[in-house]
This record gives C-alpha cells, structure tokens and sequence, in this order.
C-alpha cells in the first residue's frame, strides 16, 4: 500500500512529487505516455520565476524530474487504465497490475483540440501538426498554416516564422483572443498574414499523404478559397484528460475535474492539479502552484489519517 500516487508528470505532477517526496511520503509518480507533459512542446519559457534569462520547456522539466528524484520521488512509465475506490483504499490499475494507495494526486492535464475533419487525421504527421516545435523544422523555407485565434495560435505563429516562408493565421472571427503583447508581436512580423473570418473546410492532399493546401470558406461572405501550404499547425485550444475518472469524480460542463478547498475532488484521498482542473490559468507557474497544493493537502490527509 503505497502513501501516495501521482498521476501525470508535468509541472503540477513533478510539484507534487517533490513536496510529497521531501515530507517522506515516498510517492510513486505514474508518467503516462506523453511523460513532461505540455511544455515538452514549447520552446523557451520566459515567464517561469527564478529563470532571468528563461529556460527551454523540456530543460525545465528535465530540471523538475531531477529534483523530484533527488529527494526520493519514484517515477515509473505507465498507462492508467482505471482508478476505483473502496473504503479508503484507492486502487489504480496500470498496465503492470494494480497499485493500492491511500491517497492519490491526478495531474493528467489537458490534451490539444483537433478540427474534427477527417483529412486532418489521415495528415497527423504527415504536414498536420499540433506542435510546432516538433514539427516546425520540417517546413523550412515552405509556407504554412495556423489555425486560431488564441495565446497558443500566436505563439505558434511567430515560432514558425524561424522557419516557414510565410505563416497564414486562420481565425474564426475577425478580433482575436489572444493577450495584447501576443498580437502585437504577430502583427508587427512580416511573415504573419491574417485570414479572418474563416473556418477551415478541409485539408489537401490526403491522397498524396501529404500536404499541399488548407480550404477555407470565409464565414461572412461564404466565400471559399484554397490556400497551397505544406503544414498545418492546429491550435484551437486543450480537452482535459478526465475520461479515466468519469462517474468517479465531479466534473465541469467541460470536462474538467472539480475541486474544492484548496485541490480535494469529490472522493476523499483524490486531489487534482495542474491544467486537469484549471481551465482558466493554464500556466506552468498555477500548475506548479497547484501541485504544491495538492502535495499539502494530501500530506493533511494521511495525517488525519494517521498515516
Ligand atoms: P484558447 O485561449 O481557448 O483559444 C482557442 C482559440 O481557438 C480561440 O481563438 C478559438 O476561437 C479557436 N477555436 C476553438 N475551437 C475552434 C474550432 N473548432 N475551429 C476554429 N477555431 C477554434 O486556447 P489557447 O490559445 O490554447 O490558450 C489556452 C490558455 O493558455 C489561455 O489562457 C492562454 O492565455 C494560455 N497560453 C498562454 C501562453 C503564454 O502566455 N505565452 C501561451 C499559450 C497559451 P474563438 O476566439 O472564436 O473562441
């Protein structure tokens, strides 16, 4: 019977990890399969305290893996297949058998949206990205394509524009919801063209395997044109990662986990954190923050516990 479980290993579930690790909680953290979490697929973070000059997403959480472990933090890889509850007993079935544990931490996050159009499956990989800085060095020279109107949509943008020839944003409608400083920066780049009010009809060529356009049809006007790009980078927002907890846990109308005085869910011994239960903050720093919280509030938990 273990003390605690973590579920997820992003900012929030390496937070947690390191607090519950440094109060001798010997926590097991479960990685899942997209181990790091959002920030493995960001380029430099400027706006995580402590790092004047920012850091890279993947350094800073190599950086917070390390640390966790430095202070006894188990991490395994593993995917989550169930989590049930009996008495005050949280059963978390892995595909490597069971694990029993008295408190449990879930920091699984949120997951990128897709448009829903079925070229834009059949082209994942092949020119369809929801990662430019994966995929971005791919389309070296090449003209690409956004798609949103959000902070990630620009950030994306105006990364690309390392790279790409020229980088078409795509928008649903004609004011953006990304901050000002964001869209003053895509703005002023040269690169960034603008295609506003306009929804994305479908993706060319499949039949090719590749990418050679993105069709659009301008809301306002009905207007549809094609756009010959080799990439196109989705970026229209996150689900949370909540399907393993359905009929478990309260949730939003969206999906997202409830929680209540500080990170407690609706079960008693199951705290949330991170961007799982957060779809307004959505920072590094807040999911950090959270985890922190969760770590204290589950170290409360087995203490009433007498644990
Ligand atoms: P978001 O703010 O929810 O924006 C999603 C964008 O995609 C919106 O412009 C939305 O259009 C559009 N969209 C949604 N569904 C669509 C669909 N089916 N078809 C076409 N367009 C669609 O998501 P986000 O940009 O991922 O940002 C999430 C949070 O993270 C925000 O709080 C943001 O500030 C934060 N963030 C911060 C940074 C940073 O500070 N550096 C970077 C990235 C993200 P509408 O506007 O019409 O709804």
């Amino acid at each position: 019977m273990r003390n605690v479980v973590i579920i997820g290993s992003g900012p929030a579930g390496l937070t947690a990890a390191l607090y519950t690790a440094r109060a001798n909680l010997s926590p097991l953290v479960i990685e899942g399969l997209d181990a790091g979490g959002q920030l493995m697929l960001t380029t430099e973070v400027d706006n995580f305290p402590g790092f004047r000059d920012g850091i890279m997403g993947p350094d800073l959480m190599a950086n917070m893996r390390a640390q966790a472990e430095r202070f006894g933090a188990e991490i395994k890889q593993g995917r989550v297949s169930a989590v049930t509850v009996t008495g005050s007993t949280i059963t978390v079935t892995t595909d490597q058998g069971p694990i029993e544990t008295t408190s449990l931490i879930i920091a699984t996050g949120a997951t990128a949206k897709l448009l829903g159009l079925p070229n834009e499956r059949a082209l994942m990989g092949h020119g369809v990205s929801t990662c430019a800085t994966c995929d971005g060095f791919f389309f070296r020279g090449k003209p690409i394509a956004v798609v949103g109107g959000g902070d990630s949509a620009l950030e994306e943008a105006n990364f690309l524009t390392r790279f790409a020839s020229k980088v078409t944003l795509i928008h649903r409608r004609d004011t953006l919801r990304a901050s000002k400083i964001m869209q003053d920066k895509a703005f002023k780049n040269p690169k960034i063209e603008f295609e506003w009010d306009s929804e994305v009809l479908d993706v060319k060529d499949a039949a090719q395997g590749v990418v050679s356009a993105i069709v659009t049809r301008n809301l306002k006007t009905g207007v549809t044109k094609e756009i010959p790009v080799d990439g196109v980078f989705v970026a229209i927002g996150h689900t949370p990662n909540t399907s393993l907890f359905t009929g478990l846990l309260e949730t939003d109308a969206n999906g997202y986990l409830l929680t209540k005085d500080g990170s407690k869910t609706s079960v008693p011994g199951v705290f949330a954190c991170g961007d799982v239960q957060d779809h307004i903050y959505r920072q590094a720093i807040t999911a950090a923050g959270s985890g922190c919280m969760a770590a204290l509030d589950a170290e409360r938990y087995l203490e009433h516990l007498g644990q």
